[in-house]
């Protein structure tokens, strides 16, 4: 009987072949594993979701070639881990649906955002099938059991981007987790949940990290270990910055920011169930099991200044004026109310007497209502293909100078909008699209290799 509450979640690349899967679960149990939540093998979900866009097209050649490449590459993995091909829950009873679904996209040539998500979540459900076995031939004196993760995982229908129930979550999971009593490990799949209705849904792309999150804080766990390619979080992106390195402890509001302004290394939301309920979170390399690793605490040994930094692609900023706001009350309401009536979420935000401008995802944008409805309150100005750059650290808000580090720095690369303040942990800028990396390079290197 193990004491330990621990949720492990493993990315695509640590279930890559059976070679990852096998060194995935080893980490499992030298990490007293409770509950194990798991992506699709690298490559899968973009390949499902291929296949949704190829079936709408009516390429029927190209879609089953790649329902085909599907099919070979879990068929591989599964020879190699002696994996028996029977029972309701198996790998061909998964391959079937996937022709299924594949087949009526190619009939109707139309995938709705229920279609698709009921063809993405198929990765997971493969994958976690895979490593059920995996876990089982490392594991051999512990039961390990496969759970369908739609029956904890309760979230509303917004299909593609599904919001989870966090409430029903934690009932859920007290009925189909029990507090332990033996020692079964669980495995189960990231990214996917289920509405009240019985529908499959997903939460977003990277969204399994967001999911054992909501796991850990639905069993209580006792720790949340984040395992993917990188030996933790680093100063900002290893492949945009070669120099970049390992943070060995970082608070959770400082990651928190950190993953909001682009490292893909967590999803988004990925620290806000954590947060709540207090867990602390683990980032290692399931390829370097024994490197150190990142630690997400609520409070570190040091503070520096700036501890990290991070990119967002594809920015678009909307700047909005008009003369009316000049003494006026009520002109942000109006502009926040449309955003809210267009869910749009804006991310840094400066303002003037006369006017305001605040950044976006580009991908809002392409719903061209956002600015007419706007425009009826005053002048819209939208520019596109920018880059937000984000200086994580502690007071970088209250230190004198920074800003004239960073614009020595960066040089003749030319800024675009600052917001600074809101945050003691954030100081972030805009500049053009192709010059953000090279931005990034000069800023790592003048604050953070020394
Ligand atoms: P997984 O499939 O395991 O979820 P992801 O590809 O989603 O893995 O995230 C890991 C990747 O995040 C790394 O390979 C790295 O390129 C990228 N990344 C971006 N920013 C950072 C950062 N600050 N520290 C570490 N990795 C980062
Ligand atoms: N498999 C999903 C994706 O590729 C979720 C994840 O990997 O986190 O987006
Ligand atoms: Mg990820």
């Amino acid at each position: 009987m193990s004491p330990s509450r621990n949720v492990l979640k493993f990315g695509g690349t640590s279930m890559a072949d059976a070679q990852a899967m096998l060194r995935s679960a080893q980490i499992c149990l030298d990490h007293h594993a409770y509950l194990v939540v798991v992506s699709a093998t690298s490559g899968t979900t973009n390949q499902l979701l291929e296949i949704a866009s190829q079936a709408e097209q009516g390429q029927r050649d190209r879609t089953h070639g790649l329902v085909d490449q599907i099919k070979n590459k879990h068929r591989l993995i599964a020879n190699d881990l002696r994996l028996s091909e029977n029972g309701p829950a198996s790998l061909e009873t998964l391959f079937g649906e996937l022709a299924t679904l594949a087949e009526g996209i190619l009939l109707m040539r139309e995938a709705s955002s229920r279609a698709r998500d009921r063809l993405a979540a198929l990765g997971e459900r493969m994958s976690s099938l895979l490593f059920r076995q995996a876990l089982s031939l490392t594991a051999q004196n512990q039961k390990v059991q496969l759970l369908d993760v739609r029956s904890v995982m309760r979230t509303d229908d917004n299909f593609g981007q599904a919001r989870p129930i966090t409430e029903k979550i934690r009932e859920l999971c007290a009925q189909h987790l029990p507090a332990m009593n033996d020692s079964t490990i669980y495995v189960t799949q990231g990214f996917i949940g289920e509405t009240e209705d019985g529908f499959t849904t997903t939460l977003g792309r990277g969204g399994s990290d967001y999911s054992a999150a909501l796991l850990a804080e639905g069993i209580e766990a006792s720790v949340l270990e984040i395992w993917t390619d990188v030996t933790g979080i680093a100063t900002t992106d290893p492949r945009l910055c070669p120099k970049a390195r390992s943070i060995p402890e970082i608070t959770f509001k400082e990651a928190a920011e950190l993953a909001v302004f682009g490292a893909k290394v967590l999803h988004p939301t990925t620290l806000a169930p954590a947060m709540r309920a207090r867990i602390p979170v683990f980032v290692g390399s399931s390829y370097e099991p024994k490197a150190k690793g990142t630690w997400i605490r609520w409070q570190t040994q040091d503070a520096p200044l700036v501890r990290a930094m991070a990119l967002r692609k594809n920015q678009g900023l909307i700047t909005l004026s008009t003369p009316k706001m000049l003494n006026q009350y009520g002109f942000l309401y109006e502009i926040f109310k449309i955003f809210n009536q267009h869910q749009v979420s804006v991310d840094a935000i400066t303002t003037s007497e006369i006017s305001v401008a605040m950044t976006v995802d580009a991908s809002v944008l392409i719903n061209k209502n956002l600015a007419r409805d706007l425009s009826e309150l005053c002048e819209v100005k939208i520019e596109q293909d920018l880059t937000l750059i984000s200086m994580i650290g502690n007071n970088i808000n209250h230190t004198a100078g920074l800003a004239l580090s960073i614009f020595g720095a960066l040089g003749n690369i030319n800024v675009r909008m600052i917001c600074q303040g809101a945050s003691i942990h954030n100081f972030c800028f805009l500049v053009q699209g192709n010059q953000g990396e090279e931005a990034l390079r000069r800023l790592h290197k003048a604050f953070l290799e020394n």
